[in-house]
């Protein structure tokens, strides 16, 4: 396997998923990108200016995953990058939230990224990765703050999910499963004083991706390749 491939990146529309198609391309992947159907996905349009016809745009919804189907067509997917994701409610109180809010934001961060990467996993290359972005607030060991309880519920719902799949259906497939945090990254998610620019945070994720080809296993690792406790 060389330094490039074919990435598919799920959410790409603004933030941390539009950085990750930007440096993929700027490394020579082909990728696939996909934004929601009526979103201003204007920056991504940009991208397939400067980079010709290696960028292909889609559509994918999580809410219902329409749109997931068609990216099998761009087999073989060497990285499945799943970035979208919400913050969920602004009280972030679990005795205030209302069952559509969890239902939400839980199916947004967690169940949806697992059924669309079970939907996909037979057009991922074997030795390739699935990756999904998650969050060092979604660890158990290390939330000393107890801040954003939702959102960190999150995402430790998305970690134990991934396991399900990475003990299962990725290692008889022979993909890997990394669990990435992205760092504290200016997004319109994580704000002007975040410490991370997005290119930062986009080439971190990339080299560890490409560190990862042909290492099957799960690992949950921030930008910089270091491991973060579940
Ligand atoms: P942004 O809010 O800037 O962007 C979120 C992206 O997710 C947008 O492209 C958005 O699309 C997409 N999205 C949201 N809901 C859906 C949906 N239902 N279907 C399809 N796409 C959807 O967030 P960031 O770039 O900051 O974050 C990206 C990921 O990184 C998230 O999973 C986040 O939890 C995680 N993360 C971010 C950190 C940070 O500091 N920024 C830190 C740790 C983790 P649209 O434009 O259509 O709304």
């Amino acid at each position: 396997m060389s330094d490039t491939g074919r990435a598919v990146v799920i959410g790409a529309s603004r933030g941390i998923g539009l950085g990750l198609a930007g440096e993929f391309l700027t490394r020579g992947w082909q990728v696939t990108a996909t934004a929601r159907e009526g979103a201003d996905n204007e920056a991504l349009k940009a991208l397939g200016e400067r980079h010709g016809d290696r960028l292909a745009i889609r559509s994918v919804e999580l809410a219902d995953l329409s749109g997931v189907e068609q990216l099998a067509d761009h087999a073989p997917i060497d990285a499945l990058v799943i970035v979208a994701g919400i913050m969920g409610p602004s009280h972030q109180r679990a005795e205030q939230a209302t069952p559509a809010e969890l239902g939400a934001l839980f199916w947004t961060n967690a169940a949806a990224p697992i059924a669309l990467a079970r939907r996909l996993l037979s057009a991922v290359r074997r030795g390739g990765s699935v990756v999904f972005i998650s969050s060092r607030m979604g660890s158990v060991t290390l939330n000393e703050e107890g801040d954003r309880e939702l959102y960190r519920a999150s995402k430790a719902a998305l970690n134990s999910l991934s396991r399900g799949l990475a003990c299962h259906e990725a290692r008889a497939a022979g993909v890997g499963v990394l669990n990435l945090h992205p760092g504290w990254v200016k997004t319109d998610m994580g704000g002007d004083d975040a410490p991370v620019t997005v290119e930062q945070s986009a080439s971190g994720i990339v080299d560890v991706v490409s560190a990862h080809f042909n290492n099957p296993g799960q690992r949950f690792l921030d930008y910089t390749g270091a491991p973060l406790a579940w």
